[in-house]
């Protein structure tokens, strides 16, 4: 008995979202960027092996991002194969890479279920001071419009720093004016790569919070959920696993680096991961029993078999 309630409690509290990076390159230069960029480039059959085995290690939410995942011509492939094995596809991007055609209108449809885009502030100015790239704010407004009729998959990514906190209140005015599913705030958390331009965009806590007080003020009376993630809030909630495999985790020590605890193939890497990451913030838990709106009828298969594992739905 004491077993089984041990066990259930370990269960309860195991992360259940596995964040998969693309570590080889990225066509943006973000400062605060936390993926060390370097690695060889990805293989489609390596990464249906990853998605695969974060589908058996019992994963429910996916998290793709890190280089622009629509870098890749296999990702849509990709995606249709997590969604196969019953997982939760979120996909955050830059929308360089994700060109505006019929065929990404339906894999968004019907293998995404959250598309993360950035906005970081109200207009080409702020946002893309904060991003350094001319033109992006634009190039991001387009692509919000073009998914207009799947507004609920879309959720808005934005970073708040030293550089950007003075227009989260036009920000807020701009995100409530097109509803996305989900507006979700980052603090800027200097960690791994981001930590070298702390001095540029660390934000106090209690500059955050006020930001946060200002921004709720104006989205209170309209149909959006705010999602608040203060810097530390994020910590030991997810393992990130690289385009090669390699699992890695928050350090405690140091507290602004991340720490490299092998491979997901390992056949403990569940324990490991288990003993490094706990159960998902409140904050973005509900990320993922949130419904999405189908309105392109899904492709009845995925067609993407991954060899030595079944293509099956759970
Ligand atoms: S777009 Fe994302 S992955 Fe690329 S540099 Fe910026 S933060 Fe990093």
């Amino acid at each position: 008995m004491h077993f089984l309630k041990v066990f259930q409690s370990n269960a309860e509290n195991r992360p259940l979202r596995a964040v998969l990076n693309f570590a080889h390159k990225c066509a943006m230069n973000c400062q605060w960027c936390y993926v060390p960029f370097g690695a060889p480039p990805a293989s489609e059959h390596e990464v249906a092996l990853i998605v695969s085995r974060i589908a058996d290690l019992g994963f429910k939410w996916l998290t793709v991002g890190g280089g622009d995942p629509f870098q890749y011509s296999f990702i849509p492939r990709i995606l249709r194969y997590a969604k196969s094995r019953g997982l939760f596809v979120h996909v955050d991007t830059h929308t360089k890479s994700l060109h505006q055609s019929q065929s990404n209108l339906e894999l968004v449809s019907d293998a995404i279920d959250l598309l993360g885009l950035p906005l970081d502030g109200s207009g080409s100015r702020v946002h893309d001071h904060m991003r350094g790239s001319e033109g992006h704010f634009d190039l991001v407004c387009r692509r919000i419009e073009w998914l207009s009729s799947l507004r609920s998959h879309i959720k808005i990514n934005t970073i708040v720093s030293l550089r950007n906190a003075h227009d989260v209140v036009d920000l807020a005015r701009f995100v409530s004016s097109f509803a996305p599913a989900r507006w979700s705030i980052y603090q800027y958390w200097p960690i791994g790569p981001a930590a070298r331009v702390s001095d540029n965009h660390a934000l106090s806590d209690s500059k955050f919070l006020e930001c946060i007080e200002e921004v709720s003020g104006i989205i209170a009376t309209r149909k959006l959920i705010l999602e608040i993630n203060s810097r530390e809030s994020r910590r030991d909630t997810y393992p990130i696993v690289h385009h090669d495999g390699e699992v890695f985790v928050h350090a405690s020590a140091p507290h602004d680096k991340f720490i490299s605890i092998g491979s997901i193939f390992a056949p403990n890497a569940l324990a490991s991961i288990c003993s490094a990451c706990i159960a998902e913030r409140h904050q973005a838990k509900s990320r993922y029993l949130m419904q999405t709106t189908r309105l392109i009828p899904p492709q009845s298969e995925a067609n993407l078999s991954v060899k030595g594992t079944p293509n099956d739905t759970r």
